[in-house]
Formats: structure tokens, C-alpha cells, sequence
């Protein structure tokens, strides 16, 4: 039942001065952080996070955004020359990763049971539109896909956190060395439990 998850606060996050209050919610939950760092993410990292050369991974993305496309009467074609989902789903994955390594980034690995559930509830829909009042996105963003494609950019929503505990243990390995995870107890620990 124990987990971990990596959270990053993006650079709209860390520019706008909310990486305390959104590391708080996590710490708030009684989820444990277990590493933590500021750094300019390089292109190397953020292209192994956003991973181009996997195919289900590009296509889910571009299905995605011609889904988006379909629903607001979006023409691909005319906006990104293709309605391939290959060839859009690289053109999302360059937004992306300009998108991380625009700004400083806070990293940070959160334990705790279940805290790759815990942290998706917390953080809310990828959406901001769509995400909960009460979710990081949901309070503090209100960015669209509509906006954000038709802006040819990333949907900025402030975080980012592994999507499963698959994606999680793929991640964390990418962004901390085993030696910069510590170990130690919440005094909440025996209250929760
Ligand atoms: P997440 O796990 O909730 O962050 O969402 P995904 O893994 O599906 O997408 C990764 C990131 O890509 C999101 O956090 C957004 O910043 C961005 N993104 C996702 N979907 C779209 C989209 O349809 N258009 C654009 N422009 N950006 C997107
Ligand atoms: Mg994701």
C-alpha cells in the first residue's frame, strides 16, 4: 500500500510563488515528502519525463487533442497542417517540454498509502477548467485545451504528478538518486493509521 509519486510544481507554478502552498497540500493530507529540489530542468531530462519515442504515448496525445478539436469545431489542419495523431502528438510533445524547462522547476517525491491516488485527487483533471475547487488546479488555474492549443503551448497547470505507480517508478529515478531519498516517520504516522 505504500507508494510514491513524483510532484513537480511547473514554472508558471514556482513564477507565480504558489510551490509552498501547493507542497502543503501534500504535507497537509499527511503524505510524506521525501526529496526535494529547485532546479532548471535540461532538455535531456524533460525529453525522457515526456517520452517521444514511445508510439502509444504521441498517439494517445494526439487523439486527445483532435478529440479536443472535434468538440470546439477546431479544423487540425488548418491550425497544425496535419490531423495526423503521430505528427501531432510530437508537435504537443515539443510544447511540452518548452513548457518544463521554460523556468525553474520544484521537484519533490511524496510517500505515504496510496499516494499516487492521493496526489492525482489532489492536484485535480489535467484540465484546469474542468478540475474541483479544492484541487491545486481547480484553485489556482483556469487554463483550456482550446487556449492552449490554439495558442500552440501546453496547457499550464501548474503541476505535474506521475499518473500511476508504473509511470511513478519510471519517473522518480529520472529527477533524485537513491541517496537523495530520505527515510524518517510523521508524527501523525500512528494517528492516521
Ligand atoms: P497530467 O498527467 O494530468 O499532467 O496530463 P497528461 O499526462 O495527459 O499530459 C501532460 C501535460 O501535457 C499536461 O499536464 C498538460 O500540461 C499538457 N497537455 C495535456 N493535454 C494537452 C492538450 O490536449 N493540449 C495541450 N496543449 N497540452 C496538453
Ligand atoms: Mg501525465
Amino acid at each position: 500500500m505504500e507508494e510514491r509519486s513524483l510532484v513537480v510544481v511547473k514554472p508558471d507554478g514556482v513564477v507565480r510563488g504558489l510551490a509552498g502552498k501547493i507542497i502543503s497540500r501534500f504535507e497537509e493530507v499527511g503524505l510524506k515528502i521525501v526529496a526535494v529540489k529547485l532546479l532548471k530542468v535540461s532538455k535531456s531530462l524533460a525529453e525522457r519525463h515526456y517520452p517521444g519515442d514511445r508510439e502509444a504515448w504521441l498517439r494517445g496525445m494526439g487523439e486527445k487533442t483532435l478529440e479536443n478539436y472535434k468538440k470546439f469545431r477546431v479544423d487540425a489542419i488548418k491550425l497544425l497542417g496535419t490531423n495526423d495523431t503521430h505528427e501531432i502528438g510530437k508537435m504537443i510533445q515539443k510544447w511540452l517540454v518548452d513548457y518544463i524547462v521554460s523556468g525553474p522547476v520544484l521537484a519533490f517525491v511524496v510517500e505515504g498509502p496510496h499516494a499516487v491516488e492521493l496526489v492525482r485527487k489532489i492536484c485535480g483533471n489535467t484540465l484546469p477548467l474542468l478540475s474541483s475547487p479544492g484541487t491545486i488546479r481547480g484553485d489556482y488555474a483556469f487554463d483550456s485545451s482550446y487556449l492552449a492549443n490554439t495558442g500552440k503551448r501546453a496547457i499550464k497547470n501548474l503541476v505535474h504528478s506521475s499518473g500511476s505507480i508504473e509511470e511513478a517508478d519510471y519517473e522518480i529515478p529520472l529527477w533524485f538518486g537513491k541517496d537523495e531519498l530520505q527515510e524518517y516517520q510523521r508524527v501523525e504516522e500512528k494517528a492516521m493509521r
